[in-house]
């Protein structure tokens, strides 16, 4: 039995509003979005988090950078801006713990530094 809810979402177990998907990367949209366009980018692989990357991800994890471009684009908002976000571990506010990168955009944002 599955425990983790990306997963179950890129398998279709449990419902998302999937914007973009190939054989390694799945992106749907954040259910209490943060900015007017709030996009999760995973990967199909589980991996609890980005601290948890080994050297063969790495070519993975580029991946999921470029990814998140294609949904800035495909979102409209590449030239306005965005922010890329990878929450890692408790203290930095993960709550799912199977890597993700939050893509925001579409409105003006705080610098979110400190
Ligand atoms: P974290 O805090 O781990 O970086 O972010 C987890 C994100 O996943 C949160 O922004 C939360 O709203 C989103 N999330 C959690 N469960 C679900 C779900 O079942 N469906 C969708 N679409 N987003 C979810
Ligand atoms: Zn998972």
């Amino acid at each position: 039995m599955s425990t983790c809810i990306f997963c179950d979402i890129i398998t279709g177990k449990a419902p998302a509003k999937i914007v973009y998907r190939d054989e390694r990367a799945v992106a749907f949209y954040d259910r209490a979005p943060r900015a007017p366009v709030h996009v999760l980018v995973v990967p199909v692989e589980h991996i609890n988090s980005l601290h948890d990357l080994k050297p063969e991800h790495e070519s993975l994890a580029g991946h999921l950078l470029l990814v998140a471009q294609h949904i800035a684009e495909q979102e409209n908002i590449g030239n306005s801006g965005y922010r890329v976000i990878i929450n890692t571990g408790r203290a930095a506010g993960q709550v799912v713990f199977h890597v993700h990168l939050h893509i925001l955009g579409g409105g003006p944002m705080k610098h979110p530094m400190g």
